[in-house]
């Protein structure tokens, strides 16, 4: 019997996909698997009891408890990690217990943070209830590096935004927002989420956590939730005031994600399971084929429903007349899977959505299936119409996570609701 697969060597630069698909082999694999198996125990035994201290007390490598690491969950943690050319991954049970993690682990009352005003739905409330809790948020239009440089105060240890904003695609001015952050010594923190490491790492703009939802693009079946923290090692921690003395034991580099591991992970247990991490890992094969095709796609809608006079207006960084189509072009690989559109007054939403035979209303993105949803009347109900106005969401607005149909099929299919 094989005791381990053959592993791969790592010394040679790969594409992307083979890369993804290899690199469970970059360490070896139980009896020759090809995938990472799924390991259900919580407990982890030791034979010596003095080695199971030294675990415990982070003098060798090794599990401890399943709240804090699963042999599962480390694969593909470091299939994120090579993804977004990174240095260290940290897993969690959903993106949104990624992103609390930050506040969980990094932030301290009197804290300070900048954020986008065009956030994902439920980050954009968990920012209202930082606000009330001790650190205060400061939401700006980021589309600009010189309105987070205004906000910036003494206390900001954090910059927060997304790269394409879900769901109005605004992008975020990232590779200036990178080097203020760089200068002043402030965490850069992106949302990679809506363009996934595959059209565009953060790295490259100086980013120093990046957040990816991987229930979206990166598993991309709708099958699994999961989310993850990935340090791209381009952050010096020991700029960073909030790191107990505890982590500081550790090599600078590593400060920030023990601290993360310890406090978000293990003390708020928002671990992410070995079932959904295998189905995520599974997922992340097809990644760039799939999102390839959603991009394909996506611009092919955004140019059929923008030349048609029915439409009052189409938000997609694809198409030149996008505000920041010239950033997105130098940024991304392509412009990404998801776009929104408004119909012209007297054409109703609900009747238009549910005239598609195809495209089926349900809250997700990055799925391989194409999913519409009235933005205002589902995802951003709760926050109310003055804020809507604010974030740019009118009320018609409709917004499609487009899938990997075939295309034609697609076009038909919201051609034909039009004409109805
Ligand atoms: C979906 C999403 C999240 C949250 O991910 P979940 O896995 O649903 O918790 C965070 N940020 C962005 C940009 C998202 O689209």
């Amino acid at each position: 019997m094989q005791p381990e697969s053959p592993t791969m060597s790592s010394d040679k630069k790969y594409g992307y996909t083979t890369t993804i698909l290899h690199s469970d082999r970059q360490k070896p694999i139980e009896h020759g698997s090809l995938h990472k198996p799924i390991h259900t125990s919580v407990a982890y035994g030791y034979a010596d009891a003095r080695q199971l201290a030294s675990v415990f007390q982070g003098r060798e490598p090794g599990y401890r408890y399943g709240r804090q690491g699963n042999p599962t969950v480390s694969a593909l943690e470091d299939k994120i990690t090579s993804m977004e050319d990174g240095a260290q991954t940290i897993c969690f049970a959903t993106g949104m217990a990624a992103i609390g993690a930050l506040v969980q682990a990094l932030l301290r009352e009197g804290d300070h943070v900048v954020s986008s005003s065009f956030l994902f739905g439920n980050t954009n409330s968990l920012w209202q209830t930082v606000n009330v809790q001790g650190p205060r948020v400061t939401m700006v239009d980021a589309t600009d590096v010189a309105n987070v440089e205004a906000a910036l105060t003494p206390q900001t240890r954090m910059v927060f935004v997304e790269t394409i904003a879900n769901p109005r695609t605004q992008v975020a001015d990232l590779a200036r927002i990178g080097e203020l952050c760089r200068q002043r010594g402030i965490l850069y923190v992106v949302d990679n989420t809506m363009t996934s490491p595959y059209l565009f790492r953060p790295k490259v703009v100086g980013a120093g956590l990046v957040v990816n939802a991987l229930t979206k693009s990166i598993a991309g079946h709708g099958i699994a939730l999961g989310g993850a923290l990935t340090d791209t090692g381009m952050y010096d921690w020991s700029r960073y005031p909030n790191i107990a003395d505890n982590y500081r034991r550790y090599p600078t580099a590593q400060w920030g994600m023990a601290q993360v591991r310890a406090k978000a992970l293990r003390d708020f247990g928002a671990t992410l399971g070995p079932e959904a991490a295998h189905h995520i890992a599974v997922g992340a094969e097809t990644m760039a084929l799939r999102i390839e095709r959603e991009c394909a796609n996506a611009l092919a809608l955004a140019q059929m429903l923008d030349a048609d006079e029915r439409v009052q207006a189409v938000h997609y960084p694809g198409l030149p007349s996008h505000p920041q189509h010239a950033i997105s072009a130098s940024l991304f690989r392509r412009a990404g899977g998801l776009f929104s559109f408004e119909l012209k007054d007297g054409i109703d939403c609900f009747d238009y959505l549910n005239r598609l035979k195809l495209a089926i209303p349900a809250s997700n993105l990055g799925d391989t299936r194409t999913l519409v949803i009235p933005v205002a009347h589902t995802i951003f109900y709760e926050m109310g119409a003055a804020r809507r106005a604010e974030m740019g969401i009118a009320e018609s607005l409709i917004r499609v996570s487009v899938g990997i149909e075939d295309t034609e099929d697609l076009i038909e299919d919201f051609k034909r609701a039009l004409d109805a």
